[in-house]
């Protein structure tokens, strides 16, 4: 698959406009509906218009296909391909991939294993920096006493001698209408077309065995919960001497107790006493790369919003950092000495204001409230 196909799909240009691509999906999947269209195949194209809108409809999954297709096509296993939205864009990727198990018309052509999915948890900071993993996780590998073949060892395996080779058998059957031929696959060798005369005590002749396998992940700088990347090779053995499926590593990241992030971009609210709000001051302020010098101006509001150029995470497509944004969070103090209250009494005298300081209630003044 290129990556022009799902524009294909929707009949629109690669430069097409958000608005452009979801008038067009519009109108092709009330056009190609099930309940509305009865002829054969649409219901086949409005999956086909689904599964495009579902990437080029959404801004990241989009940049992610220009750049790498469906699911990264070709490549030599590693860091090939990303998409947003965990689990059902797995499914996706995987049918569009694979043909959903499309017509398997000789049963001894080599097929490809299973995909394979990990999910690996990630520090908060291991997603913003990336980080080196080895992992481990069972899946079905070439056994390790036949190395594949099912014979036992010093045996090979023979031609099938029911289908001669073919996997497939004709099989005669009755029906009311007569007597009709019809394929079926061999029972002898399940449609391998060797037959194994004495299986290997290990693997009892399917050939595989479920082993833990480990392997490197390098984790890129800027991923976050929910993008995956394809290892390519890293799922179950093939069947028929197929290829290896591939693992899928979908990341799961760690929320911090200090830092909110939404993409590359990082928010920490900074609590700010009030007197620093109003007279300025320079304050040090945590980020993932270290601590900052931030200069509080005069007059600073709660709410308001500093820019860290470049002190966010890395941006995983493009260079460069996001930015930390500090959000203000002006404090009023709980307790006040004598020497506090006198000063901001003669504040506000000196603002104009008056006020009338509250005593605090005492214990027996709260109960005459509750009983009157
Ligand atoms: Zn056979
Ligand atoms: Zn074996």
């Amino acid at each position: 698959m290129n990556n022009t196909e799902y524009y294909e799909r929707l009949g629109v240009s690669k430069s097409a406009s958000q608005d452009e691509i979801k008038k067009a999906y519009r109108k092709l999947s009330k056009q190609y509906h099930p309940d509305i269209n009865k002829e054969a195949g649409a219901e086949d194209k409005y999956k086909e218009i689904q599964e495009a809108y579902e990437t080029l409809g959404d801004e990241q999954k989009r940049a992610a296909y220009d750049q790498y297709g469906a699911a990264g096509a070709g490549g030599f296993g590693g860091f090939d391909g990303f998409s947003s939205g965990g689990f059902g864009g797995f499914d996706d990727i995987f049918s569009s991939f694979f043909g959903g198990g499309g017509a398997q018309s000789n049963p001894t052509a080599p097929r490809q294993g299973q995909d394979l999915q990990y999910r690996m948890k990630l520090k908060f900071e291991e997603a913003i920096f990336g980080v080196d993993k080895e992992i481990s996780y069972p899946r079905e590998q070439a056994c390790h006493t036949c190395h594949g073949n099912g014979a036992k060892p010093g045996t090979q395996p023979v031609t099938c001698s029911k289908c001669g080779g073919r996997g497939q058998v004709q099989v005669a059957r009755d029906t009311p209408l007569g007597r009709v031929m019809t394929t079926a696959t061999c029972d002898v060798c399940h449609g391998t077309g060797k037959e194994i005369k004495e299986k290997c005590p290990t693997c009892h002749g399917s050939g595989h065995e479920k082993q833990e396998h480990k392997v490197k992940v390098s984790v890129p700088a800027g991923v976050e919960t929910g993008q995956q990347m394809r290892m390519q090779g890293g799922g179950d053995a093939g069947v028929n001497q197929g290829p290896y499926g591939d693992l899928y590593v979908v990341f799961d990241v760690a929320a911090s107790d200090k830092f909110e992030r939404d993409g590359s971009d990082i928010f920490y609210d900074m609590p700010l006493e009030f007197v620093q709000a109003a007279l300025g001051d320079e304050v040090e302020v945590p980020t993932v790369h270290g601590n900052v010098k931030l200069k509080i101006p005069a007059g600073t509001q709660t709410g308001q919003n500093f820019r860290l150029r470049g002190k966010g995470a890395p941006k995983l497509r493009g260079t460069g950092n996001g930015d930390q944004h500090v959000i203000v969070n002006i404090v009023t103090p709980k307790k006040l000495n004598d020497a506090q209250k006198e000063a901001l009494t003669a504040f506000a005298k000196a603002s104009g204001q008056s006020v009338s300081a509250q005593k605090p209630e005492g214990f027996f003044d709260k109960l005459k409230k509750e009983f009157k």
